[in-house]
């Protein structure tokens, strides 16, 4: 597992940040160049797609890095706009360049600096000597276990992101299976009856208050992450060995099946897959198995009798039209994903029983 961490770019001269946002100018354009290449003629990673930038102050080996994260960026737009279901747009790259170890080097530092990165700019010949300081963050993950610090990084005029490789730990095979539902009206319901971030709503208004572009949005943006973070750290992860939840791609624009136009306005897509992303993170991280299962019809069918009916919910209750069973409909959802969860698993435990 690869888990990044941003380190302060402040402490580099004028003269190295000036010949930093250079390499930057250069790198963006050629890798712009050959997003254009790739859109337009299909180019590959070949010598002549390459050999199409002519006029750079580029090294061949930094336009070789730029067609590689070119086609990185290509190949991920088209991924996601497939997944949204959307006709893809030809990306525009002004992010950071992604940096291995033939342009970058970190090394240990001396005194107040405790941290070197040694970086090849343009024609200068040598590499110039960035010092950094390490953050509480950067200590954290060196601190772990097996920890090593990837030579290598992603460099922009605000920052420089490293990363650390941690080794893979096994699965943790004791504990129980929980499943979780990801709704409108509390963000985060499980399979056992909680219910996490009832005030998600009042995040959700400010968000569409705030004009777009202004900073207050940026604000409501951040407080919407941090939200989403709490409500996710409250699960009980020392106590279970498997997550499931209902598959991302069934969520193919905002649609979800069993659900109405209410649910799609008041829930984003963003933030459904913003929840699945930061979930399957957490659970990485806390040695959990990740499930993920089909989305269809679990708000409508009943966990008791199997009866699956539109009728069976309304608004936040449920009540099976079969068996008259009732419940909180988000709660049921989270079991009929639970119980789905345990069928993947192969588990014997049948929660309809
Ligand atoms: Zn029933």
């Amino acid at each position: 597992m690869r888990r990044a961490s941003r380190v302060t770019l402040k402490f580099a001269t004028n003269l190295k940040r000036k010949h930093i946002a250079a390499l930057l100018e250069a790198y963006r354009a050629a890798v712009n160049f050959y997003i254009r290449i790739l859109w337009n003629e299909g180019g590959s990673l070949n010598k002549e797609t390459l050999a199409k930038l002519e006029h750079t102050r580029l090294s061949e080996r930094y336009k070789s890095q730029a067609l590689k994260q070119a086609i990185e960026i290509v190949n991920s737009t088209r991924k996601s706009a497939q997944a949204l279901g959307r006709e893809p747009s030809q990306p525009i790259f002004k992010g950071s360049a992604v940096l291995d170890a033939k342009f970058v080097s970190i090394e240990e530092g001396r005194a107040s600096f405790d941290l070197v990165i040694r970086l090849s700019c343009l024609n200068i010949g040598h590499k110039i000597i960035i010092p950094t300081r390490r953050t509480t963050h950067l200590n954290k993950l060196l601190s772990q276990p097996g920890a090593v610090l990837v030579q290598g990084c992603a460099l922009s005029e605000n920052g420089i992101i490293l990363w650390v490789e941690l080794p893979d730990l096994p699965f943790k095979r004791e504990g129980r299976v929980l499943a979780i539902d990801i709704g409108v009206n509390k963000l985060i319901s499980d399979s056992e009856g909680n219910h996490y971030g009832k005030e998600f709503k009042k995040i959700r208004d400010k968000i569409n208050r705030r004009k777009p572009g202004s900073k207050g949005r940026q604000r409501a943006f951040r407080e919407r992450e941090n939200f989403i973070n709490r409500c996710l750290n409250q699960l009980p992860w020392a106590f279970i060995y498997a997550l499931g939840v209902e598959a991302l791609h069934d969520m193919k624009r905002g649609k979800k099946k069993g659900r109405g136009k209410k649910f799609r306005k008041a829930i984003a897509p963003w933030t459904y897959r913003r929840v699945l992303e930061r979930a399957g993170q957490k659970a990485e991280q806390n040695r959990v198995l990740f499930v993920a299962v089909p989305a269809a019809y679990t708000s409508q069918e009943c966990p008791d009798c199997g009866w699956c009916d539109k009728e069976n919910r309304k608004g936040e209750n449920f009540r099976c039209t079969h068996c008259a069973r009732t419940g909180d409909a988000d709660t049921i959802g989270a079991m009929n994903v639970l119980a789905r969860t345990l069928e993947t698993l192969g588990s014997v435990e049948s929660p309809r029983l």
